[in-house]
Protein backbone atom coordinates (compact mmCIF):
# COMPACT_ATOMS: atom_id res chain seq x y z
CA UNK A 1 0.00 0.00 0.00
CA UNK A 2 1.54 3.66 -0.92
CA UNK A 3 0.11 6.90 0.54
CA UNK A 4 0.57 10.35 -0.20
CA UNK A 5 1.46 13.11 2.62
CA UNK A 6 1.90 17.56 1.63
CA UNK A 7 4.07 19.50 3.62
CA UNK A 8 4.12 23.14 3.50
CA UNK A 9 6.01 25.73 5.90
CA UNK A 10 7.22 29.63 5.97
CA UNK A 11 10.19 31.25 7.69
CA UNK A 12 10.64 35.32 8.51
CA UNK A 13 14.41 36.71 7.59
CA UNK A 14 16.13 37.89 10.67
CA UNK A 15 19.14 39.85 10.58
CA UNK A 16 22.22 37.75 12.39
CA UNK A 17 20.93 34.38 11.28
CA UNK A 18 22.46 31.59 9.09
CA UNK A 19 20.40 31.03 5.65
CA UNK A 20 19.98 27.42 5.94
CA UNK A 21 18.00 25.63 3.18
CA UNK A 22 17.77 21.83 2.33
CA UNK A 23 20.78 21.18 5.06
CA UNK A 24 22.99 24.12 2.76
CA UNK A 25 24.36 27.14 4.54
CA UNK A 26 23.44 29.42 1.46
CA UNK A 27 25.90 32.60 1.72
CA UNK A 28 23.42 35.76 2.70
CA UNK A 29 23.23 38.82 4.25
CA UNK A 30 20.02 37.64 6.38
CA UNK A 31 18.82 34.33 7.51
CA UNK A 32 15.63 32.73 8.15
CA UNK A 33 14.39 32.88 11.71
CA UNK A 34 13.20 30.11 14.22
CA UNK A 35 13.53 27.83 17.03
CA UNK A 36 15.94 25.10 15.24
CA UNK A 37 18.23 26.15 12.28
CA UNK A 38 14.56 26.83 10.44
CA UNK A 39 15.25 24.86 6.88
CA UNK A 40 12.20 25.53 5.64
CA UNK A 41 12.34 23.29 3.20
CA UNK A 42 13.30 20.43 5.69
CA UNK A 43 10.63 21.43 7.27
CA UNK A 44 7.69 21.11 4.61
CA UNK A 45 9.61 17.68 3.26
CA UNK A 46 9.31 16.46 7.26
CA UNK A 47 5.36 17.51 7.63
CA UNK A 48 4.58 15.68 4.30
CA UNK A 49 6.69 12.39 5.35
CA UNK A 50 4.90 12.38 8.44
CA UNK A 51 1.44 13.13 7.05
CA UNK A 52 2.09 10.44 5.09
CA UNK A 53 2.35 7.93 7.44
CA UNK A 54 -0.22 9.85 9.31
CA UNK A 55 2.02 10.52 12.37
CA UNK A 56 0.73 14.40 13.24
CA UNK A 57 3.35 17.25 12.31
CA UNK A 58 6.44 18.32 13.65
CA UNK A 59 5.15 20.63 16.16
CA UNK A 60 4.09 16.99 18.08
CA UNK A 61 7.49 15.81 17.69
CA UNK A 62 9.58 19.56 17.66
CA UNK A 63 7.87 21.31 19.98
CA UNK A 64 9.17 25.05 20.21
CA UNK A 65 8.86 25.02 24.03
CA UNK A 66 11.27 22.26 24.33
CA UNK A 67 15.14 23.39 24.30
CA UNK A 68 16.57 20.51 23.06
CA UNK A 69 16.12 21.73 19.26
CA UNK A 70 17.07 24.89 19.74
CA UNK A 71 19.67 25.61 16.93
CA UNK A 72 19.61 22.31 16.18
CA UNK A 73 20.01 21.32 12.39
CA UNK A 74 16.97 20.31 10.39
CA UNK A 75 18.73 17.16 9.14
CA UNK A 76 18.48 16.16 12.49
CA UNK A 77 15.24 16.66 12.63
CA UNK A 78 14.91 14.68 9.16
CA UNK A 79 16.46 11.85 10.54
CA UNK A 80 14.23 11.98 13.80
CA UNK A 81 10.98 11.60 11.37
CA UNK A 82 12.26 9.41 8.98
CA UNK A 83 13.49 6.87 11.99
CA UNK A 84 9.72 7.53 13.20
CA UNK A 85 8.62 6.24 9.97
CA UNK A 86 10.27 3.19 10.09
CA UNK A 87 9.41 1.71 12.79
CA UNK A 88 5.69 2.54 12.09
CA UNK A 89 6.65 0.50 8.84
CA UNK A 90 7.03 2.85 6.17
CA UNK A 91 9.50 3.58 3.73
CA UNK A 92 10.10 6.42 1.27
CA UNK A 93 9.50 6.27 -2.31
CA UNK A 94 9.44 9.64 -3.31
CA UNK A 95 9.56 13.03 -2.23
CA UNK A 96 8.94 16.06 -4.76
CA UNK A 97 9.33 19.81 -3.44
CA UNK A 98 9.84 23.63 -4.24
CA UNK A 99 11.64 26.66 -2.87
CA UNK A 100 10.07 29.58 -3.43
CA UNK A 101 12.23 32.91 -2.52
CA UNK A 102 13.39 36.19 -4.18
CA UNK A 103 16.47 35.90 -2.79
CA UNK A 104 19.10 34.32 -2.74
CA UNK A 105 19.21 32.02 -5.68
CA UNK A 106 18.14 29.10 -5.21
CA UNK A 107 19.18 26.88 -8.01
CA UNK A 108 22.68 26.82 -7.86
CA UNK A 109 22.38 25.09 -4.38
CA UNK A 110 19.15 22.27 -5.16
CA UNK A 111 21.59 19.53 -6.42
CA UNK A 112 23.37 19.81 -2.63
CA UNK A 113 20.13 19.64 -1.15
CA UNK A 114 19.07 16.53 -3.01
CA UNK A 115 22.15 15.22 -1.88
CA UNK A 116 21.62 15.75 2.15
CA UNK A 117 18.17 14.93 1.98
CA UNK A 118 19.11 10.95 0.33
CA UNK A 119 21.60 10.93 2.70
CA UNK A 120 19.58 11.67 5.25
CA UNK A 121 16.44 9.68 4.31
CA UNK A 122 18.89 6.86 3.04
CA UNK A 123 17.26 7.15 -0.28
CA UNK A 124 18.99 6.99 -3.91
CA UNK A 125 18.85 10.93 -5.48
CA UNK A 126 16.77 9.89 -7.60
CA UNK A 127 14.02 9.24 -5.46
CA UNK A 128 14.39 13.01 -4.39
CA UNK A 129 13.78 16.45 -6.27
CA UNK A 130 14.37 19.73 -5.68
CA UNK A 131 13.21 22.86 -7.23
CA UNK A 132 13.08 26.67 -6.55
CA UNK A 133 10.93 29.50 -8.04
CA UNK A 134 10.05 33.24 -7.24
CA UNK A 135 6.83 34.72 -5.87
CA UNK A 136 7.27 36.79 -8.77
CA UNK A 137 7.25 39.97 -5.94
CA UNK A 138 4.10 39.69 -4.82
CA UNK A 139 2.73 39.13 -1.69
CA UNK A 140 5.55 38.51 1.17
CA UNK A 141 7.33 36.15 -0.12
CA UNK A 142 7.68 38.62 -2.95
CA UNK A 143 8.73 40.83 -0.80
CA UNK A 144 11.49 39.39 0.43
CA UNK A 145 10.51 38.96 3.71
CA UNK A 146 10.42 35.67 4.31
CA UNK A 147 10.77 32.10 2.62
CA UNK A 148 8.56 29.19 1.75
CA UNK A 149 8.47 25.82 0.42
CA UNK A 150 6.19 23.03 -0.22
CA UNK A 151 6.61 19.31 -0.17
CA UNK A 152 4.85 16.59 -1.59
CA UNK A 153 6.08 12.41 -0.74
CA UNK A 154 5.23 8.79 -1.27
CA UNK A 155 5.66 6.43 0.91
CA UNK A 156 4.86 2.67 1.08
CA UNK A 157 4.34 -0.16 3.85
CA UNK A 158 7.43 -2.44 4.32
CA UNK A 159 5.21 -5.25 6.50
MG1 LIG B 1 9.34 25.58 10.19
Amino acid sequence: MTRVGIGYDVHRFAVGRRCVIGGVDIPHPMGLSGHSDADVLLHALSDALLGAAGLGDMGRYFPEEDPRWEGVSSLVLLAEVARRLASAGYRVVNADAVVIAEAPRISPHTEKMRANISQTLSIPPDAINVKATTHEQMGCIGRGEGIAAQATCMIEQTR
